[in-house]
């Protein structure tokens, strides 16, 4: 049968896992740096690369896998291009190395000709004020490297704002960028063979809390059919300007002059996650299938679906759903933990449907704590 290895063992990697054995494919994952294991226990071979083996050595305690494939954008590209030596790495490391830096990451968007929100590069306070000046008020400062679920990053509105994070902003790379008045948040997540066939999903809506992800609802509603052909355009050509192996999700907002493009992320994605109950294919499957080489499946859903985040809870909900995947991780606060998939059909018929759910996940106040 054949062999997939994954570098990183958290709920990512379980639900490829999850998605992927019933193909007839069996798994193996390394553990970097020693990171906790729990959630694909069981799923298969797990290797720890933290005790300074030789690469072939890894390589062959995970099963000589035919094809490697990360789960996390903060993965060790040095360690993706050893194992490249074995075998295929898909997404390529090239991939990892632009997304895992703001202003690489906007600079290769903008090289394939593609818009996002005006930027500047900075790397301290001072040039952090030049920028702002330049860029004007509202304006994100965020850390180039290490940014997630908005941490690392502060919005500010004037000057006083501007004064207040003088001494949080230690001598790094940044990226300021210029505050964006958007009406919605959408992602698009997509998948590509090494031959160059894309599949692309219904766009999602994702509405956050805290920075953090909490409701992702796909098709998009209030999205027409010419947001969605430009967003399968924008990332069709991403993924043929980086001759793109696996999913790749891409961010953005939607403005009255169109849609910018705010970050990408080389792997399956949390916004992603409705397509586990309410598409024909998941994207774990997706990912799988195109890194394989194998054909993709298709990404139609009849029906809208809505994926509520599990944030600092882990509950079997009584009120009806179409699955909740708990990811069998130790509870803390904010952690996600797992999450809850609704279908009906349509948004209306939803909407109350979410607001029971996150009252039963949340309590009164319908947000995480
Ligand atoms: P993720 O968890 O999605 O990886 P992140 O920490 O990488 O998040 P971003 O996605 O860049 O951070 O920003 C987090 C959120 O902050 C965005 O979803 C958006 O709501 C808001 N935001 C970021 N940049 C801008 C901007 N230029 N204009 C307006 N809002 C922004
Ligand atoms: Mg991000
Ligand atoms: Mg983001």
């Amino acid at each position: 049968s054949r062999r997939v290895g994954i570098v990183g063992c958290g709920q990512l990697a379980q639900m490829m896992a999850q998605e992927a054995r019933p193909l007839g494919i069996e798994f193996s994952f390394l553990a970097e740096g020693g990171e906790n294991t729990a959630c694909v226990q069981g799923l298969g071979t797990i290797v720890d690369a933290g005790n300074g083996e030789e690469i072939e050595a890894l390589y062959k305690a995970m099963g000589s896998p035919e094809v490697i494939t990360a789960e996390r954008e903060g993965v060790d590209v040095g360690l993706l291009r050893a194992l490249e030596k074995f075998c295929p790495v898909y997404p390529r490391p090239d991939a990892f190395e632009k997304t895992q830096h703001r202003v690489r990451e906007k600079t290769a968007i903008t090289d394939a000709g593609l818009p996002v929100a005006p930027f500047r590069p900075a790397n301290n306070y001072s040039e952090i004020c030049t920028a702002v000046k330049a860029l004007g008020y509202p304006a994100f400062i965020k850390s180039c490297e290490n940014g997630y679920d908005g941490k690392n990053q502060w919005r500010v509105n004037s000057d006083e704002d501007l004064e207040g994070i003088a001494d949080q902003v230690p001598e790094q790379e940044y990226v300021v960028e210029k505050g964006i008045n958007f009406s919605r948040e959408v992602s698009l997540i997509g998948a590509r063979t090494a031959d160059g066939k894309v599949v692309t999903y219904p766009l999602a809506e994702n509405d956050h809390y805290n920075g953090t992800l909490l409701v992702s609802t796909a098709p998009a509603p209030h999205v027409d059919e010419k947001l969605q052909t430009t967003a399968q355009e924008y990332l069709s050509t991403l993924m043929d300007a980086w001759d793109y192996v696996g999913v790749l999700a891409m961010e953005c907002f939607v403005t009255d002059d169109g849609l910018l493009i705010n970050e990408l992320a080389p792997r399956v994605h949390n916004s992603g996650h409705w397509t586990l109950a309410g598409a024909k294919t998941s994207q774990f499957a997706n990912h799988v299938r195109a890194i394989l080489g194998m054909p993709l499946g298709e990404t139609a859903c009849d029906r809208v679906a809505v994926m509520i985040n599990m944030l600092g809870v882990d509950k079997k909900p009584a009120l009806p759903n179409e699955g909740v995947w708990s990811y069998g991780k130790e509870l803390r606060p904010g952690r996600k933990m797992g999450h809850v998939i609704l279908l009906d059909d349509t948004q209306d018929k939803l909407a109350a449907r979410i607001d029971s759910m996150l009252e039963e996940l949340y309590g009164s106040s319908k947000r995480p704590a």
